[in-house]
This record gives C-alpha cells, structure tokens and sequence, in this order.
C-alpha cells in the first residue's frame, strides 16, 4: 500500500476530469495531482463521440435554453474554442459547420422571430432565414423533390462558427497538455475502479479493486457515479438518479451543418436534431432519444444493481415520476421514448421525427445507430421534489466534491473544471496564474 498523499485525486477520466487535470497542471502551482479511471483509456463512457452529440452548445439554435442560461453556455464555449486554438491538432478536435434552429409551422416560425429580437444583441452572427435562404445552406430542409415543402419555415442560424467537438479527442488533449508539464508530477491510473472513498484524519483513502491510493483533496467526476461514491460517505443524501438514454439513427449524408428543431416547452430533454456525424464520414446522425433505463452506464447491465442504490426510491422520487406523468406531453414523450426501442417498429416510428427536418426522407434510409448513446445522470432533488436539468454539485466544504454532468456537461467542461481549480486552490492554500488563464482561456 502507498503512503504516498497527492495533493489532489481526480476520480474519472472522461472530458470533466481530464479538463481539471489540464486546468490544474497548466494554471496553478499545484503539484502532485492523479487522475483515477476504471477502464483503460479515457473518455470511453459519455464523453465519447459515439455516446453524446458531439455539439458544442453555445445556446443560439438551442431554443430550451433562455437567454441567461444561453449566454452563461456560450461564455464556457469559448473557453473549449480558446482552448483548441493552442493545440497542434485542433483540426481533429473542433469542427466548423453551418447549424441553425427550424422552425416549421406558424407557431414556432413565430417563436423564433420573437427569439431572433430578443437573442441577436448577444448572439451578433445570428440570421433570421427564411425559407429561400434556408434552401441555400441546407436544401433538403425545405425542398422535397425540388419544390418547397408546403409549411412556413424560418431559422435561425449562425454559419461560421465552431460548433461540433469529438470530446473523446478533447479530453486526450487534455491529459497531454497537462503532460507537458514537466515540473509536475501527474499520475494517470487506469483500470483503477473507485469501490470507496472514506476520510480519515483529514485525508481521504481512495479503495480501488487492488490499492488504496491516498489525497488531501478529491474531486468526483463519475457520471452518476459521483453520486453513488457521495452517498457511500453519507454525502448528497437528498439525491436521486435517474439515468435517461439516448438513442441516434443514421441516415446517409442529407445534411450539411447543424440541424436543431423548437423544444416543446413542457418537455424536459431538448428536441430531436440532424448532426454531421464528426466520427464517421458521409452519414447524419438523427437524435438523441430520451428514455429511462435502470443502468448508470448503457450498455452494461452490471450497473443495475448501482442504479438501484443511487435511485433509492421513496416518496419524493415517486412524487416527482408523478408531476412528469401527470402532464399529457411528458406522458406521451415518455411513451414514445420506448417504442422508439423496440426494433421494426422504432424506424418506422422515428420517421415522422426526422421528416420534420428532412421531409423527403424514406424509411430504407433510417438505421437505428446501435451501440451509440449515452446516459445523462439527472437528478432528482427529493426535498425540493423537482428534476434538476443542469450540472449538480455536491460540495460539503471538507476538500472533496461529486459533480453529475448531464447534458451540456461536455460544453461546459472548462468552466466547471475552473470552478473546483478554484476551490481546490483555495483549500490547498495554492496559487493560479491568474494571467494566464485570462490569456489563454478567457481571451
Ligand atoms: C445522448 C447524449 C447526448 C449528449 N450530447 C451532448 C452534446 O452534444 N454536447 C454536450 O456538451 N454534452 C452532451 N451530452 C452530455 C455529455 O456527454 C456529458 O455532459 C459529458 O460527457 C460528461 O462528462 P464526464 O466526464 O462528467 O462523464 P463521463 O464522460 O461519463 O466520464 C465519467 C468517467 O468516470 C469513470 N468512472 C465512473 N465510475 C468510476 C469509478 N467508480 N472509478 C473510476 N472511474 C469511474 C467512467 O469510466 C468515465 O470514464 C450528451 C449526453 C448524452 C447521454
């Protein structure tokens, strides 16, 4: 067993955790910090391009978010897109496509005209495009068969702006920037699973499946693991998780940028969109679904029983599935979001999502993307008996803090990883270069 103390452990190894790593190694003078991952590479769980959308959400064509929460995204944007500038490689990091909210039907054309007043002031590379302009940057949207589609269209969109990332690639760069500081001593262990995490005498043991690894501070960046490993120390007891899935569908390439559609305002997960896929050449992806499973990790049944105690149903969980039930849309969403699961019917199913983007799309082009997706760890604030949407932090104020990253987690990854730099300086007694940061991230 090390007797070893780091500084700092970071626990995960997907975009979060490698950010903080780089964040640290690159901006303060603390020293000795390791990285602990459970498989053997990092960014292999939602962080991976496979698992999330891949969009740099920068809150213009994202029509769930409001204008506060919007500029808030499109500030820690920046700091990825400042962020890539400085690596040899950005060119397989960070990608440039046209991407644009449609609106279809009176309603929401409607909705985005008044969207476009009040967002173009801080938003200034936004466009209002109406229909015949739209045809120029994304045809198949609004011709089918080379007569326009019969419903009012506008969009809103911005058409040169960085706007997809491979963020399995991002937190690669990460762990290697964070590398090039020599004078540090960074520790990368991986296949180390976190089983627990007690505090002892102001020092916390971290129990992985063959050692004890040992820090002053702990930052748990898990997905909704974070919660379990919390809750394990009796931390964020007040939680539950509720892991939603999503699913994606390939079509052959029949868009050039990105394609998001107007949120339904009573829904909790943003709307179906058309992406580029930046993994794979010549195909859109369409999606994400939304649907509730009882894994923490999709794919791998053996986080069943770890759902199970993060979800610790009682009647604060049952009284919120309740409000999401009670209302007609969520029900249904809810509904549609398993059918949409079962094979045969689900492409056919899915179909009428994706014409509402590219109408003249037929049912031989739609494949069911098996294998992609992730899971978005929401949580659940029993107390408050409300579904919380953003990030959550559990922080008792003792050196170690658990964050649950769901969507737009990834965006957001250096703005959260300056959040805990901060807190872990200030409990460290550490120093930031303040000017680099400024210079660099925050140009
Ligand atoms: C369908 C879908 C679409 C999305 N689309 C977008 C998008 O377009 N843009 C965007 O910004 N965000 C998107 N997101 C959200 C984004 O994927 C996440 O916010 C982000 O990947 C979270 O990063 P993370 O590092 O916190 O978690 P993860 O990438 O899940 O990494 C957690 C790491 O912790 C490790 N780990 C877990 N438990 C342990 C343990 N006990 N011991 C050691 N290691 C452990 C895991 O192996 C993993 O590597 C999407 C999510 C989903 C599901």
């Amino acid at each position: 067993m090390s007797e070893q103390i780091h500084q700092v452990a970071i626990v995960g190894g997907g975009v979060c955790g490698t950010a903080l790593l780089y964040m640290l190694a690159e901006y303060t003078d603390v020293s000795d910090v390791i990285l602990i991952e459970k498989y053997d590479a990092v960014a292999t769980v939602n962080s991976h391009g496979r698992n999330n959308s891949q969009t740099l959400h920068c809150g213009d064509i994202e029509t769930n978010y409001t204008l506060e929460k919007a500029v808030k995204v499109k500030s820690a944007a920046e700091m990825v897109v400042n962020y890539t500038a400085t690596l040899d490689n950005q060119d397989q990091v960070i990608f440039k496509y046209p991407k644009m909210v449609l609106g279809v039907g009176e309603d929401e054309c409607h909705k985005l005209r008044e969207r476009f007043q009040a967002f173009r002031k801080q938003f200034p590379a936004m466009q209002l495009l109406e229909k015949d302009k739209i045809a120029e940057v994304e045809p198949n949207v609004v011709l089918i068969n080379g007569k326009p589609r019969p419903e009012p269209c506008v969009a809103l969109a911005v058409l040169d702006e960085y706007c997809a990332v491979d963020f399995n690639q991002l937190a690669e760069s990460f762990v290697n920037q964070a590398k090039n500081n020599h004078d540090k001593n960074l520790t990368i262990a991986m296949n180390s699973h976190v089983e627990e995490i007690v505090e002892q005498d102001g020092v916390f043991l971290i129990h992985t499946q063959n050692s004890v690894i040992r820090a002053k501070s702990v930052v748990v960046s898990a997905g909704g693991h974070s919660l379990l490993l919390a809750q394990q120390m009796g931390y964020g007891m007040e939680f539950s998780c509720l892991p939603v899935a999503g699913s994606f569908y390939f079509t052959p390439k029949s868009l050039n940028g990105k394609v998001y559609t107007v949120q339904n305002d009573k829904l909790p997960f943003a709307a179906v969109h058309g992406d580029p896929d930046v993994l794979i050449d010549g195909k859109t992806r369409f999606g994400p679904t939304a649907l509730l499973i009882p894994y923490l990790e999709r794919y791998n049944s053996k986080t069943f029983s770890e759902f199970l105690r993060v979800l610790r149903l009682d009647r604060g969980v049952l009284k919120v599935f309740w409000d999401l039930f009670k209302v007609r849309d969520i029900r249904n969403y809810i509904f549609k979001n398993f059918l949409f699961e079962i094979p045969g019917f689900r492409r056919w199913l899915f179909l009428k999502d994706v014409r509402k983007i590219v109408p003249s799309l037929q049912l031989k082009d739609i494949q069911f993307a098996k294998g992609f997706g992730g899971v978005r760890p929401q949580l659940i604030d029993k107390k408050k008996s409300i579904l919380m949407m953003g990030e959550a932090k559990i922080n008792p104020g003792n050196g170690i803090v658990f964050n649950t990253t769901p969507s737009p987690g990834a965006s957001s990854c250096l703005v959260n990883a300056e959040t805990d730099m901060r807190m872990l300086v200030d409990y460290l007694g550490g120093n930031i270069d303040e000017q680099k940061l400024q210079q660099v991230l925050h140009k």
